[in-house]
């Protein structure tokens, strides 16, 4: 077994980017190729300790070492969590599939901690953006390298880590059933840039919807011309979760309708489970952008995740199950054509096709629906004051209603004739924008606004 990796060296400023071999065989010998013998024997030595302290096996094969270019005595401890992270790959622990475009920074202590050996924080990685191979695609590095990276790196992603436990599980939320559970020790950032919607124009309901939507935790479906903000709006909501998580950074994830069910919630594959966007995204944003597009099984599995924040996978090689709480946040075309009302050019069997695609079930659990792309008005919060709004308590119980407006819900024709699940999220989406307008008692605004909202289910598509 051969597995290629990447160690970031942080006393090699000219060359820090180093190319890590690991060839497995049976056996107990242990070659090296580019770092000197004794170097490589005490980087095994911590890894070996480290391993034992949080409770992970050392896998024992005959290793031949190749690291390139040569790096020195000094050098060597900056490769520990390169080794460690083939070493774990040999072993069957790390189910990371790219190891090959990963690059990892820091050395380890004998407790399994990530930690820097010789330097400050990772001031060299920006240093050094200039020559990020083409390879390297992330770097696993500890806590607080990640503010240091460039902006405009070529980095995809960073994996903030601080423990090898965190290594193992740093794809998010998931573990085997068949496996002893793992602490949760450490996150995945996506580095997402901090959008926000100043540049956007109008669009001022859809914007004060996804505000109030980002705090109540309520699923998101947009629909609206291509072209027409959608996506920009789409990528300011991560900015919108963090806010109203108290924390600076969420994953954004934005995966493609043609993943299918494997690349929305995940699937087993080549004996291993493999997470898929969905549980990628927890506590973030998950964009499904073209919602329509993505095939029914995918959409229809969607539904099932919503309604439990669970997905379990079970095969004859094992059982796997995700937690996840991402923020879903869906966009579609109004129609085939994707004009949308005077502008359709679409036939009536058209239209009616293209709204069929979404189940009633699954429209009903994204309870803020928007119509995007035509709307001149703006936001009545600025940028500013809806962070701050975002960061204020939620009103959890004892919500006053005006009697006018509790009478005009309990009339209205969503309370008689829509179902269970949409009475109930309307009914808190009132509650909502109440909260929104911070302006104390649901009013009837509220409730006409509530149902403002639910017109695709209300539309019949
Ligand atoms: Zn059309």
């Amino acid at each position: 077994m051969l597995i290629r990796t990447w160690g970031f060296v942080a006393t090699k400023p000219q060359r820090p980017w180093v190319a890590v071999e690991i060839r497995a065989e049976r056996g107990a010998l242990m070659r090296t190729s580019g770092l000197p013998a004794g170097a490589a024997q005490e980087s095994m030595a911590r890894l070996r300790a480290a391993l034992a302290h949080v409770g992970l096996r050392h896998s024992t094969h005959a290793l031949t070492l190749h690291v390139h270019p040569t790096c020195t005595k000094d050098d060597v401890p900056h490769l520990d969590l390169a080794f460690a992270s083939a070493l774990l790959k040999i072993g069957g622990r790390l189910q990371a599939q790219d190891l090959q475009h990963t690059a990892h920074a820091r050395a380890l202590t004998l407790s399994g901690d990530i930690q820097d050996p010789t330097l400050g924080p990772a001031t060299v990685l920006s240093m050094c953006r200039a020559s990020v191979p083409p390879e390297v695609q992330r770097i696993v590095h500890a806590p607080g390298g990640d503010a240091l990276l460039p902006e405009n790196h070529s980095l995809q992603q960073g994996w903030e880590i601080s423990n090898l436990l965190a290594l193992v599980n740093s794809k998010p939320s998931w573990r085997n059933l068949h496996a002893a559970p793992f602490p949760k020790l450490g996150r995945v950032s996506a580095n997402h840039p901090k959008l926000h919607w100043e540049e956007i124009q109008g669009e001022g309901h859809a914007k004060s919807w996804l505000a109030i939507a980002a705090k109540h935790r309520l699923p998101v479906l947009m629909s609206g011309p291509p072209g027409r903000g959608k996506t920009s709006l789409a990528k300011t909501c991560s900015a919108l979760r963090a806010q109203s998580l108290h924390t600076s950074d969420v994953p954004w994830v934005a995966p493609h309708p043609a993943g299918g069910v494997a690349g929305l919630v995940g699937a087993w594959r080549q004996g291993a489970p493999q997470p898929g966007a969905w549980a990628q995204a927890d506590g973030g944003v998950l964009f499904l952008d073209e919602f329509s597009e993505w095939p029914r099984p995918a959409r229809e599995s969607l539904r099932h995740v919503m309604e439990t924040d669970r997905l379990e996978l079970h095969r004859a090689e094992g059982s796997a199950v995700w937690t996840s709480k991402p923020w879903i946040v869906a966009a579609t075309n109004p129609c085939t054509c994707g004009r949308g009302h005077e502008q359709c050019l679409c036939s009536p069997a058209e239209r009616k096709l293209h709204r069929k695609k979404c189940s009633a079930p699954l429209l009903e659990r994204f309870s803020v629906q928007l119509e995007v792309g035509n709307d001149p008005s703006t936001c009545p919060k600025p940028w500013d004051e809806v962070l701050a709004w975002l960061t204020r308590p939620v009103p959890t119980e004892g919500v006053l209603w005006e009697d006018a407006a509790r009478e005009g819900w309990l009339n209205s024709d969503i309370h008689r004739q829509a179902s269970l699940r949409v009475r109930a999220s309307t009914g808190r989406l009132a509650e909502a924008h109440a909260d929104w307008r911070e302006g104390g008692k649901v009013t009837s605004e509220d409730v006409r606004a509530a149902v403002d909202v639910t017109w695709m289910t209300r539309e019949g598509w």
